[in-house]
């Protein structure tokens, strides 16, 4: 198991280690790992002769200091978890300082209608935080192939995007969401949830399946309104959004179209926790 500090340490065990014909598969984090992150990670150990996993909580992406503070952040024990899945993991932990080079500065992006929607309307720079930092994590790590969840499906739109625009030689493969065995999709802000939160927290996709379940049959807004009732009903979660929207360019609908894909999308607040959740409707 190795485990790089700095981006010259990172970039000279990859120059001497791995020779050019070696394909790199990478999996970026912030940290306080799960089984949905490991569930990344066993598919780039799958497909790719050597796995980089970043672990770094992006100063630039957070749009709410607090949230930035209270991130869980639990070095020991997600290296042991990578560890009890492969030793042969190769793990990035840079600083602030050293992977944006002493300058901790966004840089702006043109990610067109994708960025105006959701986490994009209710996280200010959100997404230009995003791009900054997966420009220099790329730049870094050089992976041949990068593994984002779709359990930030408009993060997996906007990357495919900043890899379009600044022409990277990178594939970018999206996987399944990982859930509990009550549907909470695991998410490290999980464990901020108090006990009745997180018992609670199953309604989410609970929700989300209802709504797949009457996709078919019923209106966009009586979808709508279903979900609104359901949050009025419930005193744990404060609903921000709920939106269907078309998968690919993320707007989000009032009638559906033939021949085109939908998901829902959702964002609560139980307390100070936010949570998204999303789910494929047809
Ligand atoms: P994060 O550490 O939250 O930035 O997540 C790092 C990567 O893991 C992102 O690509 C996430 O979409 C992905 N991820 C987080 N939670 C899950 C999950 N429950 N299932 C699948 N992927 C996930």
């Amino acid at each position: 198991m190795q485990v790089f500090e700095t981006t010259k340490a990172l970039q000279h065990h990859l120059l001497t280690e791995i020779g050019s014909n070696k394909t790199v598969g990478f999996v970026p984090t912030m940290g306080a790992l799960h089984v949905g992150h490991m569930s990344l990670v066993k598919k780039s150990l799958d497909s790719s002769d050597f796995t980089v996993v970043s672990i770094f909580v992006n100063p630039t992406q957070f749009n709410n200091n607090s949230d930035l503070e209270k991130y869980p952040r639990t070095l020991e024990h997600d290296i042991a978890l990578i560890k009890s899945i492969s030793e042969h993991v190769i793990i990035f932990v840079p600083t602030a300082e050293d992977l944006y080079a002493g300058n901790v500065k966004t840089q702006k992006f043109d990610f067109g209608v994708i960025e105006q929607q959701m986490e994009g309307k209710y996280r200010p720079g959100h997404f230009d935080g995003v791009g900054t930092v997966l420009t220099l994590l790329f730049d870094a790590v050089k992976p041949t192939k990068a593994f984002f969840g779709e359990k930030d499906y408009q993060q997996l739109q906007i990357v495919k995007k900043l890899v379009a625009l600044k022409a990277l030689d990178v594939e970018i493969i999206g996987c399944e969401i990982y859930r509990e065995t009550s549907g909470l999709a695991y998410s490290s802000r999980n464990e901020r949830l108090t006990a009745k939160q997180r018992n609670e927290a199953k309604l989410l996709y609970e929700i989300l399946k209802a709504v797949k379940t009457n996709f078919g049959t019923k209106s966009v807004k009586e979808i709508q309104e279903m979900v609104i009732n359901e949050f009025d009903k419930n005193d744990v979660f404060e609903l921000e959004y709920f939106e269907i929207a078309n998968a690919e360019t993320l707007m989000s609908i009032t009638e559906k179209e033939p021949n085109e894909t939908y998901r829902a999308f959702l964002a609560v607040f139980a307390g100070e926790v936010r949570l998204i959740d999303n789910i494929a409707l047809n």
